[in-house]
């Protein structure tokens, strides 16, 4: 057997697929693949743009080659991005962890609580240090923060006026995402001076934002304006920056309502761009208005603390097109390095940071201000605006001379901002030393002030307290911060101890060549911002990547901005709105959906500003054809979109798919496919081929980027050419012409996407971008294809292996399922009173991560192996899932009594079996040892079942006392 690298990918080897091949009853995988995929949606035309495969080492000297075209300088561009120092200790313990960077979202309270501790420390801290009452677990950045503040505000508030304020002294960023979500969503911005407006002579307004420190550097005090809008009923939102709340006022004290922002500068690379985890915290009252994760204490069977996901717990299966947000994957794994920074640091630590930074700022400003610049503002943290008529461009460009990213405002404006890397008057002789560059740049005198003053009025310096929970003063020492990440990695979960068989989410192999390009300070050193000459590398990967997904699922044109998938279906379906309008067509709002999809569907046709209609699906699991052409002749005039998941949410390949589609052309709609499900399809069929116009890829599924336990994700949006000029833009995008272009020339592209920005970054996540590109190049089209039929091989032999003991619901016209089968636990509900609440539980014991539970139909597990599980591990979970069975067949016949049984006690600690007496009618054997061959490599949960309505009734979103633990 060859060792290339797609044998290393898929887990099934040649004696086990022909093994399983046997057992299905097909002589060859191709076989099989042709009776599961119907005939009418296979690809014909070859894949031309994907290379040959690459071996792992192969494909690393082509990433360092297309590290080497990028140029990493010190960045004093600032702007809402900023250099900082990721401690060793979290960088080898968290970010290049499997521990905690293959963990799976926390749905599984049980078996997460490492993780749930980690944002639950961050939530801490973010409350803290803005002086509100709740933060929530990650954000996916500043930019769609500030928006999601701005629609908590149209939620919350009591006015009727249409108008929310803005200050001017914003991000470019922010301001371009928030125009584009305004616009589609009917809401008026009004953009005012604030700091230096009489707040007597504001509009009514439901809200506004204020940034603070503000995009010049400048501070000052918002309360007056805020107190201003909230008489009027509306609520105050403040883009805090927390490095800066260690020393001035925290938006809480300052009466804001919501404060929201970045964590990057907490030690997480810049990436590019991201990814980063944003924040957003609310005062008291909020909670329940509050978009994204929030973590809460709850209690386990025991009454011990624990931990889980608490109120918006999937929210968007719940609630749909009323949901708060349609965030679903977040950044987990930035906002642990960003909370694990703070723990390192503690409130001490921060504060020297900060105010070395600020030193570094005054010192400059006096310099400059004595060399004779205008030096906008008297009051600022790191940020200064520096006057320099008709001398920016120039005064730039002399920077770059010395390595040093100046950003230039206009003609006669530059900005700098130092950071935890630079050091502007230690003289240190040291790279980040940019003293004695700036000095020949500006001209200015030898030798640096002393003297310190801080830059800010003394009413806005900050006396509170933050970060006093002992987590924050305990982990001073190395050893000490790395056995608490230890500890906690320990308690979880995740894919470097087993399977975890989600539906709908593909936990496939993350593997260590294509994560290993993540930490280059080639692509981690980059400011999203940086001139285009130095980030040649990084767009020409982009540039390759956008072609290589262009042509696997038959679009056009690759947006990769959008963080995660669900900013993607925003994007796609904003393609489509902009589309429509184009062309007049102002009342096509409504948009389809089957009452299978994907919670997040409905949430984001609401957010583009369309209307949701349902159509029903059939007994089968298939859209209702009959109710997709009713609907459609009913909402005729005002159609704009139909939105289907292809393959099926229920795992079946829809023979109909292409009557559906043509019924939306027919009747002037555009189709959207979700695109979640690629795992599927890819090699064998292509959205575009099948009739979408737009859909949305998830690269944290289907391309390899870990799920970082909840995030980050890359949700790139692909589109026929028609919807591709309103693809996303950014205003500051280094690259404004789009492939697909030569890739054997390397000529430009020439599409240019100039629809509204749906992230703060040009390009999104970009830093985690070279795993996707290194899984493609290495696996080429045939090991795509390979992994597809693996994987749907993985699916129906679980599916085969199980359909006795569970009944498989949904299948296609030859019995066989896609990538994924149901599993339905009702009937073993009906017959044995065991609940697939249950069966998650006890597969604890047994060493397993549950699968989805009750997505899509409630009562059911989906079980998803992927093609990287190897055919010992699919068996290992066959069994248990087995062995479960028999388990609840004895509940059935009363030989346990139903209330005490092996599994409503799952999942079964350590201590519950040692400490006491034992009165189980099972033995303690039975109760954490069901398999032979567990002893070894037992996994031990570290908490008991979470009661989940307690958490919900008693919120507490913060950390507990030490005390509750003892
Ligand atoms: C995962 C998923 C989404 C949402 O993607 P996120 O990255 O979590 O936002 C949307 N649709 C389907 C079918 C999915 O499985």
């Amino acid at each position: 057997m060859s060792l290339d690298f797609s044998n290393r990918h898929i887990g099934i080897d040649g004696d086990a697929r022909q093994l399983m091949l046997d057992a299905l009853g097909y002589a060859s995988l191709d076989a099989l693949m042709d009776a599961a995929v119907p005939a009418a949606i296979r690809q014909t035309a070859p894949l031309r743009t994907l290379p040959v495969p690459a071996t792992e080492a192969q494909a690393l000297a082509e990433l360092r080659a297309i590290a080497a075209e990028n140029r990493v300088r010190t960045s004093l561009i600032g702007q809402g991005y900023y250099g900082t120092v990721t401690p060793a200790v979290i960088q080898r313990n968290v970010l290049e962890n499997p521990s905690w960077y293959t963990a799976y979202t926390p749905y599984q309270p049980e078996i997460s609580q490492g993780r749930l501790e980690a944002l639950l420390n961050f939530q801490t801290m973010v409350s803290d240090l803005t002086g509100l009452h709740t933060a929530n677990a990650s954000m996916l950045d500043e930019a769609t923060a500030v928006v999601e503040g701005m629609l908590l505000a149209r939620r919350a508030s009591g006015s009727a006026s249409n108008v929310f304020l803005v200050d001017s002294d914003l991000f470019a960023q922010t301001r371009a995402v928030l125009d584009g979500r305004a616009e589609a969503l009917g809401l008026e911005l009004a953009y005012l001076p604030l700091a230096d407006t009489d707040p007597a002579e504001l509009p009514e307004a439901f809200g506004v934002f204020v940034q603070y420190p503000a995009a010049s550097g400048r501070i000052w005090d918002p309360s007056a304006v805020i107190a201003r809008v909230k008489e009027q009923g509306g609520l105050a939102i403040v883009a805090a920056d927390l490095l800066a709340l260690t020393l001035i006022t925290s938006p809480g004290e300052l009466g804001a309502d919501v404060a929201v922002g970045t964590t990057q500068r907490f030690g997480v690379p810049m990436g590019f761009g991201g990814p980063h985890a944003g924040y957003l915290a609310v005062r008291e009252g909020l909670e329940r208005q509050m978009p994204g994760r929030l973590v809460g204490v709850s209690k386990d069977a025991d009454g011990r603390p624990a931990y889980r996901l608490t109120l918006q717990t999937r929210e968007q299966h719940i609630r749909r097109d009323k949901a708060t947000s349609n965030i679903c994957t977040a950044q987990v794994l930035l906002a642990v390095m960003a909370s694990m920074y703070g723990v390192y640091h503690g409130p001490d630590g921060l504060r020297r940071i900060a105010e070395r930074i600020h030193r570094q700022a005054v010192a400059l400003a006096t310099h400059l201000r004595g060399a004779g610049y205008a030096v906008a503002h008297d009051a600022f943290f790191d940020t200064l605006e520096i006057s320099a008529p008709g001398r920016a461009a120039a005064l730039a460009a002399a920077a770059r001379e010395h390595d040093l990213l100046l950003w230039q405002v206009d003609a006669d404006t530059l900005r700098l901002s130092v950071d935890e890397v630079t050091s502007a008057a230690a003289n240190t002789g040291t790279a980040a030393d940019i003293g004695p560059a700036l000095a020949e740049v500006f001209g200015l005198g030898a030798g640096w002030a002393t003297a310190f003053e801080p830059a800010f009025p003394a009413d806005l310096r900050r006396a509170s307290e933050y970060m006093t929970h002992p987590v924050f003063h305990t982990h001073r020492s190395e050893t000490s911060m790395m056995r608490y990440l230890k500890r906690l990695a320990d308690r979880d979960y995740a894919l470097d101890r087993g399977m975890i068989p989600l539906g709908s989410c593909t936990m496939k192999l993350n593997a260590a060549t294509e994560m290993a390009a993540v930490t280059w300070p080639e692509f981690s050193g980059l400011h999203p911002f940086a001139p285009v000459e130095d980030v040649q590398g990084s767009l020409i990967l982009i540039g390759m990547l956008e072609t290589w997904l262009a042509e696997l699922t038959g679009y056009d044109a690759v947006s990769l901005q959008p963080n995660a998938g669900s900013q993607g279906e925003l994007a796609g379906l904003l393609a489509i709105r902009g589309y429509h309008r184009s062309r007049g067509d102002l009342h096509r709002t409504v948009c389809l959906i089957p009452s299978s999809a994907h919670g997040t569907n409905a949430a984001s046709a609401v957010l583009a500003g369309m209307r949701v209609v349902v159509v029903g699906t059939t007994e089968t699991g298939d859209v209702d054809l009959a109710d997709l052409r009713a609907k459609i002749a009913e909402h005729r005039d005002e159609l704009a979109a139909l939105m289907i998941t292809y393959p099926s949410t229920h795992g079946v390949y829809e023979h109909e798919v292409m009557q559906v589609t043509a019924a939306v052309h027919e009747a002037g709609g555009q189709v959207y496919i979700d695109g979640a499900n690629l795992n599927a399809l890819l090699g064998y069929a292509r959205y575009g081929d099948l009739g979408g116009d737009v859909s949305h890829l998830n690269l944290h599924k289907t391309f390899c980027i870990p799920h970082g336990g909840g995030g980050p994700g890359v949700g790139p949006v692909a589109a026929k050419a028609h919807l591709a000029p309103f693809l996303p833009g950014h205003p500051l995008a280094q690259m404004h012409q789009h492939p697909p272009f030569d890739m054997a020339t390397g000529a430009a592209g020439t599409v240019e996407h100039r629809g509204a920005p749906v992230s703060a970054a040009p390009y999104g996540s970009a830093s985690i971008l070279p795993i996707s590109w290194a899984y493609a190049r290495m696996m080429g089209a045939e090991g795509l294809t390979d992994a597809t039929a693996n994987a749907v091989l993985a699916a129906n032999y679980v599916a085969l292996r199980l359909r006795e003991h569970y009944p498989v619901l949904y299948a296609g016209e030859n019995g066989l399922v896609a990538h994924e089968c149901i599993l339905d636990l009702r009937p073993l509900k009906e017959a044995t009173g065991i609940g697939n609440d249950d069966v998650a539980k006890r597969l604890m014991d047994y060493g397993f991560h549950a699968p989805t539970m009750s997505f899509p139909v409630a009562g059911t597990l989906m079980v998803e192996p992927t093609e990287s599980e190897d055919l010992a591990e699919l068996e290992r979970f066959i069994q248990a899932m087995i062995a479960i069975r028999h388990e609840a067949d004895r509940v059935a016949a009363g030989e346990w009594p139903a209330d005490d049984n092996p599994l409503v006690n799952a999942p079964h600690t350590a201590e519950s079996v040692i400490a006491g007496e034992w009165e189980h009618p099972y033995s303690r054997e039975l109760a954490v040892y069901p398999f032979a061959g567990a002893r070894v490599d037992k996994y031990w949960p570290p908490v008991r079942r979470v009661d989940q309505a307690y958490g919900d009734r008693n919120l507490v979103c913060a950390c507990p006392p030490i005390s509750e633990f003892a």
